[in-house]
């Protein structure tokens, strides 16, 4: 059986001041055919899953491009063509094909391409032909349209929020694939539209007992697979929002039946889902005031993650006002600065501007006389068996408070992003994080306690606020009963 795997992944925050071109690509993961690393990254769990298969002598595996962009701006048209070529290109040199296994993100936006996924999906059906297998896996935060639901065969996502079952998703996205290219099922796939944009972690209720549900109903046989699309809030998309996907084998009323169930279970959820979000002035006394560090603040909106810089100064500028000590912030994307501290080198003091320069709302520059802690070409930190490369960093301290300062944009996802600078999490009392949910898995054995901030900021964190061009179906929190005005 001859498979042929790639995966091509970003998020695009349409909203966000950013652009993202081939060079972000390269600097956040690109592997060319072949040059895959063993472990996967978030969103290539399809290739190690595939290897396991063609070392054991069950597959021809045909490896393609990998890569990933740390979540942005739109791509820029040339950028999305190249890579889309490139791996279409791959796919035709590697004909004939039994299976095709994709490693997506799913929320990727061009600058004239409004679903990505949804046209590769599409062409990759058109050159291999009906009677090929497709696969793919989907981020929860991605937009399903009827194009990727039309030409894949097989779609798996992850069901947690943090994204800790990467490895597992592709996994199960390549079992199912293989076993529709040998005919031992007949996947068929039931999408529900919930209607509904919200943050849904799955490390609390009512969404860690949704998400253990779904598992026992995959477990019972009620489904091959179910899935959870959250949807991005930040992408201008017209398919926004939430949807529950099953695939039966040949069921396909059963499973119109159960993904409607789940579905308004899920809709009931709205407004539940969060955690408490403080104020930054908030956030800071609750930490302080904590017997014992560290505690965790996440500056949920300014998440490189979503798409936006990671370079807000907002909360820095505030516990600096307030005198803190023993705090770290990790990270404040700004590759200026952190070239002017490697110039100066460790141990050196110098008057420094950094952060708060690309976006009118992230607060202004810090100026201050730093003293540079630590300097490290190319540091990195891991998230599961994934590898998230930095850039070039550098530590400064600035009246008692540490500060990561980054060069490759990346959200913050473990502690060892401190650690591996020298910093000792355990002697700070508090820690800031630029991370929505995802830190949260490897943070809590670190943390007495975890707090989440809002913090205003480029992120469009309001649905009702945001301009949406795209968007022509009620959704909540927009429309207050969406369902109901769809029926009337
Ligand atoms: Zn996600």
């Amino acid at each position: 059986m001859r498979v042929f795997c790639a995966s091509i992944a970003t998020e695009t925050n349409t909203f966000s001041p950013l652009r993202t071109d081939l060079a972000d690509f390269k600097e956040s993961f690109y592997a060319p055919p072949g040059k895959h690393p063993e472990t996967p990254t978030l969103c290539s769990g399809v290739f190690p899953a595939l290897r396991k298969r063609a070392r054991a002598g069950e597959i021809t595996l045909i490896e393609g491009t990998a890569t990933w962009a740390e979540p942005g701006g739109l791509v820029n048209t040339s950028t999305w063509t190249h890579l889309r070529d490139e791996i279409l290109g791959q796919l035709h040199a590697a004909l004939p094909l039994d299976a095709i296994v994709l490693g997506l993100h799913g929320a990727m936006i061009a600058d004239r391409c409004v679903d990505c996924e949804g046209d590769l999906i599409a062409a990759a059906r058109q050159i291999a032909g009906p009677a090929a297998k497709i696969g793919v896996t989907f981020d929860p935060h991605s937009h399903l349209s009827d194009k990727r639901i039309q030409n894949a065969d097989i779609i798996t996502v992850f069901k947690e929020f943090p994204h800790t079952d990467f490895a597992e998703t592709g996994e199960a996205c390549v079992e199912l694939t293989l076993r529709a290219a040998r005919s031992e099922i007949e996947p068929v796939l039931s999408v529900f539209d919930v209607r509904m944009i919200e943050i849904l972690p799955t490390s609390r209720a009512p969404m860690r007992g949704f998400i253990d549900k779904m598992v026992r109903h995959e477990q019972s046989g009620a489904a091959l697979s179910l899935s959870v699309i959250h949807g991005f809030m930040a992408g201008d998309s017209p398919d926004l929002g939430a949807k529950i996907l099953v695939t039966t084998n040949n069921e396909k009323q059963a499973g119109d039946q159960l993904a409607e169930k789940l579905g308004l279970e899920l809709f009931s959820f709205r407004g539940t889902t969060r955690p408490e979000f403080l104020s930054p002035s908030a956030a800071l006394a609750k930490a302080t005031a904590h017997p014992q560090g560290p505690v965790v603040i996440a500056d949920v909106w300014d998440n490189p993650g979503g798409g936006v810089a990671g370079d807000s100064t907002i909360l820095l500028r505030r516990a600096l006002d307030l005198g803190l000590t023993d705090i770290a912030f990790g990270t404040i994307w700004d590759p200026m600065a952190v070239r002017l501290c490697h110039a100066a080198g460790e141990g050196a003091c110098l008057d420094l501007r950094f952060g708060g320069k690309t976006a009118s709302d992230a607060g202004d520059p810090v100026d201050g006389n730093v003293s540079v802690l630590k300097t490290q070409r190319n540091a990195v930190q891991s998230f599961g068996q994934s590898v998230v490369p930095l850039g070039d960093c550098a530590v400064i301290d600035i009246n008692g408070i540490v500060v990561v300062l980054n060069s490759n944009r990346a959200q913050t996802f473990s502690p060892d992003l401190f650690t591996n600078l020298g910093i000792d999490v355990t002697a700070q009392k508090t820690l800031v994080v630029k991370s929505t949910n995802h830190f949260h898995s490897a943070f809590e054995t670190i943390a007495t306690d975890i707090l989440y901030c809002a913090v205003d900021g480029p992120y469009p964190s309001d649905p009702r606020n945001n301009a949406y061009t795209r968007l022509e179906r009620p959704i909540w929190p927009i429309v207050e009963n969406p369902h109901e005005t769809e029926a009337a």
